[in-house]
């Protein structure tokens, strides 16, 4: 596995390239969830480019940015292990330098929900996948659904953009109690986990629901706030796959999206319908 750190060097070492290249975007701090898209992309690519970079622009003053989990050494060796070609590790002088061109994310769908209490956080997103996608130029690029606005937004961004790359869409890992995998689930106490496994166990009431026929997302929502009455709730939302209110689940199109804060710790999680 070869490690790079400099956006130039990877440009000049893929220009003769001519192979298809897989890429999976991380913050690092690797664990299942991220591993079975390294899997997925090792599969049907040629090329396996993974990066790790804790981008400081999708951070907001006052967030987690400087104690984001860090795990280099054992990130490294999941990568070697899981077959990956190159892995391209920036520092944030790398990637950015100052009075930068900036992606703005769009005014409805990159404001609502997690756009709504983190006002800002998916230009920093956009931004630096599109950063991350010049230098790379990947064939495939694969995200997690558990991430279901980052991705929405990414796929928009590729589309409106007419980008090349293919987005490819992967399913929530969770842990066997149904906690969806996440790098920063480490921050949470024993009594915590407890808690959390609230957010997973209100979305299959709300799968249960949709399952016995209630298609109604006010009469779905409402009881799944009264499962996470006890943890702050950011949002609830059901909204069909293209991001937009829905008054009626569509069995096929639609999302029901929740993000919680746990002690200090948000969490986030959803499930397609
Ligand atoms: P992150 O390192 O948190 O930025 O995540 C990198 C990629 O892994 C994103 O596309 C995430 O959506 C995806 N991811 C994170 N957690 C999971 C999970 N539990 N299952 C599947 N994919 C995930």
């Amino acid at each position: 596995m070869k490690i790079i750190s400099n956006p130039l060097e990877l440009k000049k070492y893929l220009k003769s390239n001519s192979k298809i290249i897989g890429f999976v975007p991380t913050m690092g701090a690797l664990h299942e969830g991220h591993i079975s898209l390294f899997k997925e992309a090792r599969q049907n690519n040629e090329l396996l480019i993974v990066s790790i970079f804790v981008n400081p622009t999708q951070f907001l003053h006052g967030e987690d940015l400087d104690k984001y989990p860090k795990k280099e050494e054992a990130d490294k060796k999941i990568c070697s292990l899981s077959g990956v070609d190159i892995l391209f590790f920036p520092h944030a002088q790398d990637i950015y330098t100052d009075d930068e061109i900036s992606l703005q994310a769009p005014s409805q769908r990159g404001y609502i929900l997690e756009g709504y209490s983190r006002p800002g956080h998916f230009n920093g997103v956009l931004t630096v996948v599109n950063k991350l996608f010049n230098i790379i130029n990947p064939t495939n690029a694969y995200f997690g659904k558990k991430d279901a606005q980052q991705l929405h937004l990414i796929s928009l961004m590729v589309k409106q953009l007419f980008m090349s790359v293919n987005i490819v869409e992967m399913d929530t890992m969770r842990e066997s109690d149904g906690l969806a995998l996440s790098s920063r689930n480490i921050y949470l106490s024993q009594d915590q986990r407890v808690e959390a496994l609230k957010i997973s166990s209100s979305l299959q009431v709300a799968f249960g629901m949709v399952n016995s026929g209630i298609l109604d997302t006010k009469k779905i929502v409402k009881k799944m706030r009264e499962k996470l009455n006890s943890l702050e709730i950011f949002y609830i939302e059901a909204l069909s796959r293209d991001f937009k209110p829905l008054t009626s689940i569509i069995i096929g199109n639609s999302i029901i999206l929740v993000e919680v804060k746990v002690g200090t710790t948000r969490l986030l999680d959803n499930i397609y319908l």
